[in-house]
């Protein structure tokens, strides 16, 4: 098996008895081994507990490992979060996710390093050390599934879970040059994740090819009665009509903000607008059009996940889960000094920030006002896509950061959230894939948004984009041997 073999490859060697499944695991298993000391993307690794021969063979996804992101309960394992609040938590049952990969023939083969209980960008406020970008690492591979991503760049896996909040998947991918999907709100189930903001979470797959983020998907989805948020949507195979031609009669719409932005990087604009033109050469329609309210994506999703952060994480004051200091004088001093102790100073900020705008004299202004503009938004989507079929948009405004530069300058990396914001706070898909390199070969992300449940839809636009272009095929080269 080479290096950066994927799923659907990995499946025609298990099918032609090429491979055994514990020759895929052995493989998988001796690159963590190998790469994993120079990236801390997975926390623990570990070779398949389950009785390979056993695995459901017409699973969608029979004999394939899988990385889980650190905030999604895998039974009997650590589930940290990325905090020292979780350090020695161990997962009292499966989350619905991981169920789902078991169920359909696959494992988990280890743990991914996260931005502390999914809180930021760069994959550097992890308590447990931080994860270099695969392709270069001066910089991080996005956030805050940091560890997801690098893994699956770098090949240890062939795909991993994310969960977004705010662009936690489509931004390690775009940073990545992977595939990454946020799915519809309430299409995946959330039962077993660790709640950063609940209006807004969602787990979704990462993943080196469009097919096979469709394949990991028609896994994960259907119904789940656990889940109250759980759309009664039926489980589906996204794969069926991906032929790599572009639908009939496709348009797309272009926001005009985004090609004239100050705020978007040069190298990002201009791998956009190539974008564009070899969507055109596919036959799309593409349509200029202009969205508002788009630019209040950012500020309601500031306003509401760190109002939905601090109620979420109330629950961990020692008394629960997880951590807790042992000497205190009082119960007072037993909740602050764990807390105090435990949470990393980003978390700290965001349950500051959560409960003043939720305090009874500013709840009006800001809580209330946030939710009034998110629907304002919400129905400037649904005009939109009257005249659309999907709208692109660059996943991110900026490269891959620096390492150690953001993550001084909170608010340049809060912007950067810019073009996944929207979609997320009014329950829309995002599918980022690659679209090329910048002259410093670091990679540039391209985002499909839907209305609500048009995965099937993106996915097929998506995947005739990438069957018409090269961009995915471009590897991190350290990791090629
Ligand atoms: N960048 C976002 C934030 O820091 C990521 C959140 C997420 O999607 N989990 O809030």
């Amino acid at each position: 098996m080479k290096p950066f073999i994927t799923i659907k490859e990995i499946a025609h060697l298990l099918e032609t008895h090429e491979v055994s499944v514990s020759d895929v695991a052995q493989f998988f298993y001796k690159r963590c081994e190998k790469y994993n000391p120079e990236l801390n993307a997975l926390l623990e690794f570990w070779k398949p507990e389950l009785e390979l021969d056993e695995l459901n063979k017409d699973g969608f996804l029979y004999g394939i490992p899988a990385l889980i992101k650190d905030n999604t309960l895998q039974k009997g394992r650590l589930a940290t979060a990325g905090s020292n609040m979780l350090k020695d938590y161990i997962a009292p049952y499966n989350s619905t996710i991981v169920n789902r990969v078991i169920s359909e023939g696959g494992f988990s083969i280890g743990r991914a390093n996260m931005d502390e209980f999914a809180m930021g960008s760069s994959g550097e406020f992890s308590a447990f050390g931080l994860t270099p970008n695969p392709w270069n690492h001066k910089h991080s591979p996005g956030g805050s599934s940091s560890g997801s991503a690098a893994a699956v760049a770098a090949g240890l896996v062939p795909w991993a879970t994310g969960t977004e909040t705010g662009g936690s998947i489509r931004q390690p991918a775009s940073f990545c040059n992977l595939v990454g999907l946020l799915p519809t709100y309430g299409l995946f189930s959330r039962y077993g994740l660790i709640a950063f903001g609940s209006s807004l979470d969602r787990p979704g797959p990462l993943t080196r090819t469009v097919y096979d983020n469709a394949l990991v998907a028609s896994a994960l989805s259907g119904h789940d009665p656990k889940d109250s948020t759980s759309l009664p949507e039926p489980k589906r195979d996204y794969t069926k009509k991906l032929n790599g031609k572009m639908p009939e009669d496709i348009t797309i719409g272009v926001l005009k903000d985004a090609l004239e932005s100050d705020a978007v990087h040069p190298e990002i604009q201009l791998r956009f607008k190539e974008a564009i033109h070899d969507l055109e050469k596919l036959g799309v329609k593409i349509n200029y059009i202009s969205m508002p309210a788009f630019k209040y994506g950012i500020s309601i999703y500031f306003i509401l996940s760190r109002a939905e952060a601090a109620s979420n994480l109330a629950r961990f004051d020692g008394s629960l889960y997880g951590s807790r200091f042992t000497d205190a004088e009082s119960l007072q001093e037993m909740y602050t000094e764990t807390r105090e102790r435990n949470m990393g100073a980003e978390i700290k900020r965001r349950i500051l920030m959560g409960n003043y705008v939720l305090g009874s004299s500013q709840k009006d202004a800001y809580y209330d006002k946030a939710q009034q503009v998110r629907n304002v938004l919400l129905a400037e989507f649904l005009e939109t896509f009257q005249e659309v079929d999907a709208i692109i948009t660059p996943s991110t405004s900026t490269l891959p950061f620096e390492l150690g530069k953001e993550c001084n300058d909170t608010l340049s990396m809060y912007m950067n959230d810019y073009f996944t914001l929207p979609n997320c706070v009014t329950g829309m898909p995002g599918l980022s894939v690659p679209c090329g390199l910048s002259k410093s070969g670091l990679p540039i992300g391209l985002q499909f948004i839907g209305p609500r449940l048009s995965e099937e839809l993106l996915y097929q636009i998506a995947y005739a984009y990438e069957s018409n272009t090269p961009h995915h095929l471009n590897r991190p080269k350290k990791y090629d041997e």
